[in-house]
């Protein structure tokens, strides 16, 4: 790690445990970036109670579970930071800073947040903290002050928001002027670039329903602690609603994005998908079949490193601590120069852990 290297940051939601989609669409890119980039992965397990306030433990408990996976996924606590968002405070005080910079239809114009009140039946009981939770990401993200986000499809337009905060924030209190393009922003004086989604190979993978993204709180998701037999039995039940194998397929279908999203070999694909959709006597049964033994050959690293990983809480405990120093120190150094920007740098402060 050298801070030289251009910064990302992104990460999760303590709201169980990842899954495939999350590799597709993220995390495969993280591993990747170790190499090129500083990269910090924030838990995000404030804004797990946003749905889940009346369990804690619960978010406790996946917090270190999500930990687990990115050990088991290739993350490597050596050279990327990863952190909890409950313990860098800067992060909740930009969050509130940002709250007075938009408006508060633009954040309920979010079309992930209204996805989510209704995949996830939020009704209209929702709490404040719900929709705030799209400022706030906005803060998990700016306080690192990183070049991009490697995020899913869903989260483009929370990045949307980010980027438009972040540029208000820039021009209103550090000079930059309206015009400015996104990329010239910390040169002209800013406190943050503009950051960019970079959004992965798959940029929402559906879930065995066939219908919503698969996601950790819906039911839907292939994990990636799941075994052998579990992903067996999760392939079969992929829905596609087609009767025979003569019957010409729709190769666009839930069953043919874990085909093109885990299959290795171009050419089997091709002709996978050439004879499903002749209906050349290819059943769903068989397809599924390999797409099982693809995801299986993925996963089967990953569980032999988190075999290695142990049972023991006391090693996630320590990269979790290590991280969140690292993380305050970036984050503090963020604060100092928004609250400088800001007229609200009356005295310089510093965190530490007892
Ligand atoms: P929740 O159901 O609690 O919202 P989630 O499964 O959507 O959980 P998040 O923690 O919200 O997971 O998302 C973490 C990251 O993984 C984000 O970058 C998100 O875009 C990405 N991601 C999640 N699900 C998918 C998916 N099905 N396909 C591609 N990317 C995904
Ligand atoms: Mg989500």
């Amino acid at each position: 790690m050298t801070a030289t290297r251009p910064r990302i940051l992104t990460g999760d939601t303590p709201t169980g445990q990842l899954h495939l989609g999350h590799w597709v669409g993220s995390v495969k890119r993280r591993v990747e970036l170790q190499d090129t980039h500083d990269c910090y992965f924030i838990l995000a397990n404030y804004h797990a109670f946003t749905t889940r306030a009346d369990k804690p433990q619960d978010i406790r408990r996946d917090t270190v579970a999500i930990v687990r996976d990115y050990l088991a996924m290739g993350i490597d606590p050596e050279r990327s930071t990863i952190f909890l968002q409950s313990e860098v405070p800067a992060i909740h005080e930009l969050a509130f800073l940002f709250a007075m910079l938009l408006p508060f239809n633009r954040v309920m114009r979010n079309p992930t947040l209204k996805t989510e009140i209704e995949t996830k039946g939020l009704g209209d009981t929702y709490s404040f903290g719900f929709p705030l939770y799209a400022v706030g990401q906005c803060a998990d993200i700016l306080a690192f002050r990183p070049v991009g986000v490697p995020v899913g499809e869903d989260q483009v337009p929370h990045l949307e928001l980010t980027r438009e905060v972040g540029r208000r924030f820039n021009q209103m209190y550090c000079g930059v002027p309206t015009d400015a393009d996104d990329a010239d922003h910390l040169k002209l004086g800013g406190v943050w670039p503009v950051p960019r989604a970079e959004v992965g190979k798959v940029g929402r993978l559906v879930g065995i329903d066939g219908k919503n993204k698969m996601s950790k709180s819906l039911g839907n998701a292939i994990f990636i602690s799941d075994s052998p037999k579990e992903v067996e039995a999760k392939v079969k039940k992929i829905f596609t609603g087609r009767q025979s194998p003569t019957e010409p397929g729709d190769v666009n279908n839930a069953l043919f994005q874990y085909v093109d999203a885990f299959i290795d070999d171009p050419e089997r694909v091709a002709e996978l998908r050439r004879r499903y959709a002749a209906g050349d006597n290819l059943g769903d049964g068989h397809v599924k079949v390999e797409v099982a033994a693809a995801i299986n050959r993925l996963l089967e690293p990953m569980r032999e490193r988190r075999a290695r990983i142990g049972e023991d809480d006391a090693l996630v405990l320590d990269i979790l601590k290590k991280g969140c120093a690292r993380a305050n120190a970036v984050a503090e150094e963020t604060l100092e120069m928004a609250r400088k920007a800001a007229g609200l740098h009356f005295f310089p402060r510093t965190l530490s852990y007892r």
